[in-house]
C-alpha cells in the first residue's frame, strides 16, 4: 500500500505550545509525520499556506446536533467553522445510557457526519444509568452528562452517586448547573407578573441558581475525589468558585461559550428568542470575569453548546419568550468569533488554541489523537486567512440554524481550507468530502 502524503507549505503554524513562521507540515496517511522548515516534497500533494495561519482543527466538546437537528447539516456547519471534532450531547429523552442506544447513536453519526465525533453519554437520572457508567466508558464514551433542569429535575443524591461511581473508573461527569428549586421559584414569580418579553426569561433564571448548584457540585467532587466538569459558566461568582476549588486541588474543570463572551443583558430584548438559552446571558461585569477566567487558566474550554433551532422555530415565539426553544447555534462562527475577540483583547493565539482545541481534547480523553499540531497526532488542520474580513449575515451563513443573534458582527479572518485526518475536507470554502466521512473517536482513559 502506498502512503498518501500531503505537504502544507510555508504557513504560520499556531499550536498550544508556540507559533512557528514559514513552517511546513508533512502528513502521511492521515497523521502528522514531520513539522519543520523546507521539508522536501517527495511526490506529495502540496497546499501552499504562504501568508496563512495554520491552526489545529477545533474540538467542540458540547454540541446538540442529534437532538435539535440533522446530523449531516449540523456537522456540515462544524466543518465550515473549522470544527473537526465534535462531542455530541445526549437528548434528555430518550437517554443514551445503555449499550444499545449508544451503539445506535454511533451508527447514526457514522453514516451521516462530515467531521469526527465523540459521544457524551447521559442524561443521568436513575440508578440504572449510574450502573452503566463503566460499561459505556469501555465503549468509548468521552464523558457523562447531568442536566439538572430535567425533566425530571436532578436531585443532589444523583449528582453525588454519579461522582462516587465515576471515580472508580476515572470517568468525567459534566454538570449543567442550575438549582431548579431556585429557578422554579423565580419562574413562578416572573410569570405571575404576566410578562412575556425576553428579559422576563433572563429574570426567571437568576445566577444564584447557578452559583448554588456549582457550590454543591464542587463539594461532592471534593469528597468523592471525582472529576466534575461544569458546563457553560455564565457568572462572575461561578468563575471564583471554580478558581478556589482548583486552588484546593479539587478535580474541577469548566467551560464557557462564545455567546456568554460577546453578548450581555442589554442585547436580550433586542435579539429576542434568537438569544434565548439556558442559563441566560448575564451582565457586562460577569462577562469580564469570564474573560479573566480564560486568561488565567481557570476556564480551559470554550464550547458552543450548539443547537440547530431554525428561524421559524424561534419566530413562532416572538411575542411569548416562554415558549421559545432554549439554545442557539455556534458551530459555523465560534472560531472566527473567538479569534476576533482574542485579537481585540490582545490575548495570545496559543491560548486560543489551548481553549478551543487542546484542552477540550485532553480533558475529554481524546488528546491522544486530537487537539494540537504534533507529530503522531491526527492531521486535523485549519488554514485560515487572517487578512480577510467578513460580516455575519444571511449571505455568509449556510443552512437553516438561527444565527441572527450574531448578524452584523464584523469578523476577522476566514477559514479557507480544512483538513481532517489528512484529507482535504473543505477547500476554498467548499466542502469536498462525502456524507459520512467522519468517524467515531473512542475516548482513551489513561491512569
Ligand atoms: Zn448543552
Amino acid at each position: 500500500m502506498s502512503n498518501k502524503l500531503l505537504l502544507i507549505k510555508n504557513g504560520k503554524i499556531i499550536t498550544s505550545y508556540g507559533i512557528f513562521d514559514n513552517t511546513d507540515i508533512l502528513i502521511d496517511n492521515g497523521k502528522i509525520k514531520a513539522i519543520g522548515k523546507n521539508i522536501s516534497n517527495d511526490g506529495s500533494d502540496v497546499i501552499d499556506a504562504n501568508g496563512m495561519f495554520v491552526f489545529p482543527g477545533v474540538v467542540d466538546i458540547h454540541v446538540h446536533i442529534y437532538d435539535t437537528g440533522d446530523i449531516y447539516e449540523g456537522t456540515k456547519e462544524a466543518l465550515l467553522g473549522g470544527v473537526t471534532t465534535v462531542i455530541d450531547m445526549p437528548p434528555t429523552e430518550p437517554q443514551i445510557m445503555d449499550e444499545t442506544s449508544f451503539n445506535k447513536k454511533i451508527n447514526d453519526f457514522e453514516s451521516n457526519t462530515s467531521v469526527d465525533f465523540g459521544l457524551c453519554a447521559g442524561e443521568i437520572y436513575y440508578d440504572k444509568h449510574i450502573e452503566n457508567i463503566k460499561k459505556l466508558q469501555e465503549l468509548g464514551a468521552a464523558y457523562f452528562k447531568i442536566f439538572m433542569p430535567g425533566p425530571p429535575a436532578v436531585t443532589d443524591d444523583v449528582i453525588y452517586k454519579s461522582l462516587e461511581s465515576a471515580v472508580k473508573s476515572g470517568a468525567t461527569i459534566a454538570i449543567h448547573a442550575e438549582n431548579m428549586d431556585i429557578v422554579n421559584l423565580f419562574i413562578e414569580r416572573v410569570k405571575k407578573s404576566g410578562r412575556k418579553n425576553p428579559i422576563a426569561h433572563f429574570e426567571s433564571r437568576p445566577k444564584i441558581a447557578e452559583i448554588t448548584a456549582i457550590q454543591n457540585s464542587i463539594v461532592y467532587a471534593k469528597v468523592t475525589n471525582a472529576h466534575a466538569h461544569i458546563c457553560h459558566l455564565t457568572s462572575a461568582e461561578a468563575v471564583d468558585l471554580i478558581s478556589n476549588a482548583q486552588k484546593e486541588d479539587i478535580k474541577v474543570t469548566a467551560e464557557t461559550c462564545p455567546h456568554y463572551l460577546v453578548f450581555t443583558e442589554e442585547d436580550i430584548n433586542d435579539k429576542g428568542p434568537s438569544l434565548k438559552m439556558i442559563p441566560p446571558i448575564r451582565k457586562k461585569s460577569d462577562q469580564e470575569r469570564l474573560w479573566r477566567g480564560i486568561e488565567r487558566g481557570i476556564i480551559n474550554v470554550i464550547t458552543t453548546d450548539h443547537c440547530s433551532f431554525t428561524k421559524s422555530e424561534k419566530d413562532k415565539w416572538k411575542n411569548d419568550i416562554w415558549g421559545a426553544p432554549s439554545g442557539i447555534p455556534g458551530l459555523q462562527i465560534s472560531f472566527p468569533v473567538m479569534y476576533t475577540e482574542f485579537l481585540k483583547r490582545g490575548l495570545p493565539l496559543t491560548r486560543l488554541v489551548q481553549v478551543m482545541s487542546t484542552y477540550p481534547a485532553r480533558i475529554f480523553h481524546l488528546g491522544h489523537r486530537k487537539g494540537d499540531i504534533r507529530i503522531g497526532m491526527d492531521a486535523d488542520i485549519i488554514i485560515f486567512n487572517p487578512n480577510r474580513k467578513w460580516i455575519v449575515s444571511d449571505e455568509t451563513i449556510h443552512g437553516e440554524s438561527d444565527y441572527r443573534a450574531y448578524y452584523g458582527k464584523r469578523l476577522e479572518g476566514t477559514i479557507e481550507t480544512v483538513v481532517i485526518r489528512g484529507e482535504v475536507a473543505l477547500q476554498d470554502r467548499e466542502i469536498t468530502i462525502k456524507k459520512g466521512f467522519g468517524s467515531f473517536i473512542k475516548a482513551e482513559y489513561l491512569d
